[in-house]
């Protein structure tokens, strides 16, 4: 098994280079609109029969062989996700609007949408950190990228196959994919439970809490840039809307990778595994009073569990999704649950047996305690098997 996984590195084009990619995409685009016209026209969607196709017609549009096929191969790809959407029913039931508009017209790519490139068009030079590329300029040689060392490392170690190109906020960026070869399990000695919220968004059974003060600041804060930019309904504040809506998503995925590395770090150096709690269930157990709802409406904790799955696969920790009923009013000692072990927000009281510790804290030994009993019973019914 091995687990993917995408490195983003920062191009640093200078003046020329930057026109010869603008071009390319733009090109690509085109290309790729072309291709997505004539499928519509005559029904061809498959990747093989819009190959022979289009390509030549492609071809003449600019674009050498490899990129020629990627685009073409793009548009089918999308063709491809859009049936499964129709059939899914992602668009509405057949007939209705939504259905209607997406099914009567060719898929449109934008100007500026990624392109993948392989290694026929694309390679890497590590050691002097540049790239050069396939342009419809011709190749350029010797652009800059930026990335940490350890990004350094993945790229050289595990990079495979193809990377888009891919400009955003004015940057051009690569995002490459890794294979990484997925370590053996280890049997964990006990699990570090992790309590999710949003006062703390994380809360381990160790009783180490990651507070969400300041990303709860920032969501506010656009929030409220939001609601007067949606005010004025001009188009630039629309475009600056789009923008905003970006860039908060990466300050929280950025805050996520942060606390996944370090919940999984932590997990790894005592040989334990992670128990997380089943998150579909996590908008109907907790209820909250307006504003803080809209807040954990939008923090998105299934992203979490993500990063923290596939952090946790790249070093061999084992991670349980456990059910997420009762945690907060479960005592992790006696197991007695009630409300009235909740005097408030942030205390845990038993009435039971008088055990007292910080509500998350709590929350976290009794997701650890479920993830035990989960792994002991999906291994003795592997070893039934
Ligand atoms: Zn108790």
């Amino acid at each position: 098994m091995r687990v993917k996984l995408v490195v983003q590195v920062k191009l640093l084009p200078d003046e020329t280079a930057r026109a010869a990619l603008r071009e390319t995409l733009h090109t690509c685009n085109r290309a790729a609109n072309h291709a997505s016209r004539r499928a519509f026209e005559t029904g061809v969607t498959g990747k093989q029969s819009l190959q022979r196709l289009v390509y030549a017609e492609v071809k003449a549009m600019g674009l050498s062989a490899q990129p020629a096929l990627h685009a073409i191969r793009k548009t089918a790809g999308a063709y491809a996700t859009l049936k499964a959407n129709l059939k899914a029913g992602n668009y509405g039931r057949e007939g209705s609007k939504r259905r209607k508009a997406a099914e009567s017209k060719p898929i449109r790519f934008r100007k500026e949408a990624a392109q993948p490139f392989d290694d026929r068009c694309l390679s890497w030079q590590m050691d002097a950190r540049t790239v050069s590329i396939w342009t419809v300029c011709g190749r350029v040689r010797g652009i800059g990228f930026q990335c940490s060392l350890s990004q350094l490392k993945m790229l050289t170690e595990h990079r495979r196959g193809e990377s888009d190109l891919v400009f955003r906020g004015g940057n051009w960026y690569l995002y490459a994919t890794c294979e990484v070869p997925e370590p053996e399990l280890g049997d964990p000695v006990g699990f570090l439970g992790v309590d999710l919220g949003i006062v703390n968004i994380a809360t381990t059974s160790d009783g180490h809490r990651y507070a969400g003060k300041h990303l709860n600041q920032v969501r506010h804060r656009y929030r409220r840039l939001r609601q007067r930019l949606q005010k004025k309904g001009t188009k630039s504040a629309k475009r600056l809307l789009r923008k905003l809506s970006g860039r908060e998503a990466r300050f929280a995925a950025d805050t996520n990778h942060r606390i996944a590395k370090r919940l999984v770090t932590e997990a790894q150096r005592t040989c334990r595994g992670i128990a997380l709690e089943d998150l579909g269930g996590i908008r109907d157990r907790v209820r909250l009073r307006k504003p803080q709802r809209v807040t954990l409406h939008s923090w998105s904790f299934a992203q979490l569990g993500g990063f923290v799955s596939y952090k946790a696969a790249l070093v061999g920790v084992p991670v349980v999704f456990v059910d997420p009923r009762h945690t907060s009013q479960e005592c992790s000692r006696c197991h007695h649950i009630s409300r009235g072990n909740r005097p408030d927000q942030s205390t845990f009281l038993c009435t039971s047996c008088g055990f007292a510790e910080h509500a998350d804290v709590n929350a976290g030994r009794t997701i650890a305690q479920r993830g035990g009993v989960v792994w002991a019973v999906s291994h003795a019914a592997g070893d039934a098997a």
